[in-house]
Order: C-alpha cells, then sequence, then structure tokens
C-alpha cells in the first residue's frame, strides 16, 4: 500500500469550534491529506493553572464536531498514556501506529510561534514530515526567527491559506458565561451538547470561566 498523508491537528478543543473545523478542512484540501487524526490533549502542558472542562465532555464534543466527516477520526493516544502530553511523544507514538504514512501535524500561526518553546522541539520536527499551518489574528510569525531557532522547519512548513478567522475556544467560553450568541461559532451538535450540560456557565461564588 503506498503511503498515506496524514495530518495530526491537536488542541485542548475546549470546545472544539469552527476555527478548529475550517483549519482542519482546508489544510486536508490544500496538503493533499487523506485522513486527519484529530488528538485531544487531556492536560495540556502549556495550559497548566486554567480550569478546562473535563475530558469526558471535550471528547464528547469532538466526536460530535467531526463525526459527518469520514476524512476525520479522533485519536485516543493522549487519552490512553499517563501526562505529561507533549507533542513530541504523540507523534513518536503515532508513527509506530502509523508506520509508513507521511505525518503533517496542524496547528495556528499562534502555536507556530510559540514552537521554539515546545518541548523537544527539534525532536518534534524531526519526527515530522511537515507541518502545515494557518494563521491566526494576532500571530505575530517571524519567519527568520523561527528558521534560527529551528532551522529543521524551512524544509516542513507549508502555510494553508485561509480568511483570518477571529475566533477561540476561550473567546466562546466566555460568550457562554456572559449569556452573549455563540450559536454559530460551533457545529450544531456541539452546540447542543454545550447547552445541554450546561458547560461554561459562571459557577456560584466565582467570576467567570478561567482562561
Ligand atoms: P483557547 O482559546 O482555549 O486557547 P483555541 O481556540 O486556541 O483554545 P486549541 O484547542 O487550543 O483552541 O487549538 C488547537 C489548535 O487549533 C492550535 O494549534 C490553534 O492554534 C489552532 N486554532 C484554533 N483556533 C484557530 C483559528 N481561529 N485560526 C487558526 N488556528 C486556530
Amino acid at each position: 500500500m503506498s503511503a498515506r498523508r496524514l495530518g495530526i491537528f491537536g488542541g485542548t478543543f475546549d470546545p472544539p469550534h469552527i476555527g478548529h473545523l475550517i483549519l482542519a478542512a482546508e489544510a486536508r484540501d490544500q496538503l493533499n491529506l487523506d485522513l486527519t487524526v484529530w488528538v485531544l490533549t487531556p492536560d495540556p502542558p502549556h495550559k497548566q493553572g486554567s480550569e478546562i472542562a473535563a475530558l469526558e465532555h471535550r471528547l464528547a464534543m469532538v466526536e460530535l464536531a467531526i463525526a459527518d466527516d469520514p476524512g476525520f477520526f479522533l485519536s485516543h493516544v493522549d487519552i490512553d498514556r499517563p501526562g505529561p502530553h507533549y507533542a513530541v511523544d504523540t507523534v513518536r507514538l503515532l508513527r509506530q501506529q502509523y508506520p509508513g504514512d507521511e505525518l503533517i501535524y496542524l496547528m495556528g500561526g499562534d502555536s507556530l510561534q510559540d514552537l521554539p518553546h515546545w518541548y523537544q522541539a527539534e525532536a518534534f520536527l524531526a519526527a515530522l514530515d511537515g507541518v502545515g499551518v494557518m494563521r491566526r489574528p494576532g500571530d505575530e510569525i517571524d519567519l527568520s526567527e523561527l528558521f534560527a531557532a529551528l532551522p529543521m522547519l524551512k524544509d516542513k512548513l507549508n502555510f494553508v491559506t485561509a480568511p483570518l478567522l477571529e475566533i477561540s475556544a476561550k473567546q466562546i467560553r466566555h460568550r457562554v458565561t456572559d449569556r452573549r450568541a455563540f450559536r454559530y461559532y460551533l457545529p450544531l451538535e456541539v452546540y447542543r451538547y454545550v447547552l445541554k450540560q450546561g458547560l461554561y456557565q459562571a459557577q456560584p461564588g466565582r467570576g467567570s470561566v478561567g482562561d
């Protein structure tokens, strides 16, 4: 069997929103991905101290978000192992699961900007065949700085073209808490799930939802 091109899309997905879906869909189209593996990070190292919805809720929401797209698949690779869940380990494990396939890691421009600070960033890049990046409002990507910090990036980086989407999970959580409109930032089933489960509503004695 010839090598497939697999996208790997890691995130906290609290909640998964249309920005995530657009990124994954544009990346599939522009980078010719055969399948995109969504990787839910239970306890992201860079979001320690933040309040994050329970894993079971995020898992259910990602499943709902991708259910009708046969090109998207939810991996339990990070859910089934103890933390910390560094992306370098995730990619190495996926390599073992999908030997012979090409692995392209997908991320937003803010994550790219932060990449030199990721745990074992060079080893992470070495384990990948490519990185697909969709720009994000407010990201400050300085390619010469990034290439100086991570020379391997030069040959692996691909930009995915899309309209800049000023949508974030944090902003959606705050919209829910503040009782502002949030319906169309989410896939319908995720929107319904948030309402049904009462997620992101301010809790008594506490201010708004955490970052
Ligand atoms: P939060 O607001 O809670 O930090 P988030 O919206 O950034 O969450 P994550 O689950 O942390 O969502 O993001 C997963 C990946 O999706 C990251 O690489 C992030 O850069 C990317 N991403 C999320 N939203 C967008 C967007 N609107 N445009 C481009 N990339 C995005």
